[in-house]
C-alpha cells in the first residue's frame, strides 16, 4: 500500500467549471448559493469561450464539469467534445446519478477520464435523508449503466455529523460497484450547511480515527482513495493553495475563485467579463491568503473556527491545512 500527500503546484492546475447552477435534488449540505452565484445556465458558445481563457494551460489543466447538476445542460456532451478538442489534461464530470439528457449514449468513454458520483451514505436511508428521496438507487443504477458502457467511474462522499457513522461500511458496499477511485471530502459550511442549526463538521478525533483506517480498507480492493489531510501535524509545512497552486472555481455568473471556502462571499480573485478573465480589485480572497496565523487556513479561522481548538494559553492546539491539500492512498 502506498500513501502520499500530495504538493500544491504551479505545474498542475484544476479548472472547477459550474456550467449551471440549476439541480433537480435539494441536498441538505448544497454548497451552491444562487445570491452568489447566480440561476443562469451558460450556452454552449459562452461555455467554448470561457474555456479557451484556460486554453494555453489546458495540457495540464484537470477539468471538472459541476452544477448543480452538469448533465441537465442540454449541451453537456458538446461541451465535453470541445475541452477535449482544447486537449485538457483530463476531463471528469460530476453527478449526483440521474445522468440527464442521455448523457452516456452522447459521449463516450474515450471522451471522458471519470465520471465521478455523489453519494452521502452506505444506506438508502442516510443518504437520501441527506440527498433526496430515490437518490440511492439513481447512483446504483447508473453506476451500471456507466459500468456497462466502459466508463470509469468514481465516487464522492461528503463526511458530515450525519453520516460519518456509515463510511465503515463504504468498503463492503464500494466492492461491488467497479469503481476506481474513491473521494472523501470534509462537508464546507457554506451555501446551505452554513445555516444549519447544528454544526456539521466532524471532530479531529472522529476524523482521525475514522478516515485513514476506512480509506486503507477501500484502497486494499484496488481502488484509489483520495482524502483531505485537514489537520496538519507540528511538523508539516502550512501552505495556502491560493499562493501555491493554480485552482480555478468558475462560476455561471462569471465569478472566479480560488478558494472554495469563500465561495459564499463576494471576495473571488477574478471575473469573466465581455469573455475576458479579469482580475478583481482589492479586497479580495488573494489578499487573505498571505496573512499568516498560528492556525493555518485563514478562511477556516474565519468561516468555521468551530473546528479549532487551544491550549490554556491561548495557542492553537493544531493548524488546519488547506482544504484542497491531499493525501493519496492506493495499492
Ligand atoms: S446534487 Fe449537488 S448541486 Fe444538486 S443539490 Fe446536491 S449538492 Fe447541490
Ligand atoms: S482553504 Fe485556506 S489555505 Fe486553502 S486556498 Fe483557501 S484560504 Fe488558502
Amino acid at each position: 500500500m502506498q500513501k502520499q500527500t500530495v504538493a500544491f503546484s504551479r505545474d498542475s492546475s484544476n479548472l472547477f467549471f459550474h456550467i449551471l447552477t440549476k439541480c433537480n435534488l435539494s441536498c441538505t449540505h448544497c454548497y451552491i448559493n444562487t445570491e452568489q452565484h447566480g440561476t443562469n445556465t451558460l450556452d454552449i458558445e459562452t461555455i467554448k469561450t470561457w474555456l479557451n481563457l484556460f486554453s494555453d494551460k489546458a495540457a495540464t489543466t484537470n477539468l471538472i464539469y459541476l452544477g448543480g447538476e452538469p448533465t441537465l445542460h442540454p449541451d453537456l456532451s458538446l461541451a465535453v467534445k470541445s475541452a477535449k478538442k482544447i486537449g485538457f489534461k483530463s476531463i471528469t464530470i460530476d453527478t449526483n446519478g440521474y445522468l440527464f439528457h442521455d448523457i452516456l449514449n452522447k459521449i463516450s468513454s474515450n471522451d471522458i477520464d471519470f465520471l465521478s458520483f455523489s453519494l452521502d451514505g452506505a444506506t438508502r436511508k442516510t443518504n437520501d435523508a441527506i440527498r433526496g428521496e430515490g437518490s440511492f438507487d439513481k447512483v446504483m443504477d447508473g453506476l451500471q449503466k456507466a459500468g456497462n458502457r466502459h466508463f470509469l467511474c468514481s465516487m464522492i462522499y461528503t463526511v458530515s455529523d450525519k453520516n460519518i457513522h456509515e463510511l465503515k461500511l463504504m468498503p463492503k458496499l464500494v466492492s461491488g460497484l467497479g469503481i476506481k477511485r474513491f473521494f472523501i471530502q470534509v462537508i464546507g459550511m457554506r451555501g446551505a450547511s452554513s445555516g444549519a442549526k447544528k454544526y456539521l463538521q466532524v471532530s479531529r478525533d472522529s476524523w482521525l480515527e475514522i478516515i485513514p483506517q476506512v480509506a486503507a480498507s477501500i484502497a486494499d480492493q484496488g481502488i484509489a482513495v483520495t482524502y483531505p489531510k485537514v489537520f496538519l501535524n507540528r511538523e508539516e509545512i502550512f501552505e495556502c493553495a491560493g499562493n501555491v497552486a493554480q485552482n480555478y472555481f468558475v462560476f455561471p455568473n462569471g465569478r472566479v475563485y480560488q478558494c472554495p471556502i469563500c465561495e459564499d462571499f463576494s471576495l473571488h480573485s477574478y471575473i469573466i467579463k465581455e469573455n475576458r478573465l479579469i482580475p478583481m480589485p482589492k479586497i479580495n480572497e488573494s489578499d487573505l491568503f498571505s496573512l499568516t496565523i498560528a492556525e493555518g487556513c485563514v478562511m477556516n479561522k474565519i468561516i468555521q473556527p468551530q473546528n479549532l481548538s487551544y491550549d490554556k494559553n491561548g495557542m492553537p492546539e493544531y493548524r488546519i491545512a488547506c482544504c484542497m491539500l491531499k493525501e493519496e492512498i492506493f495499492k
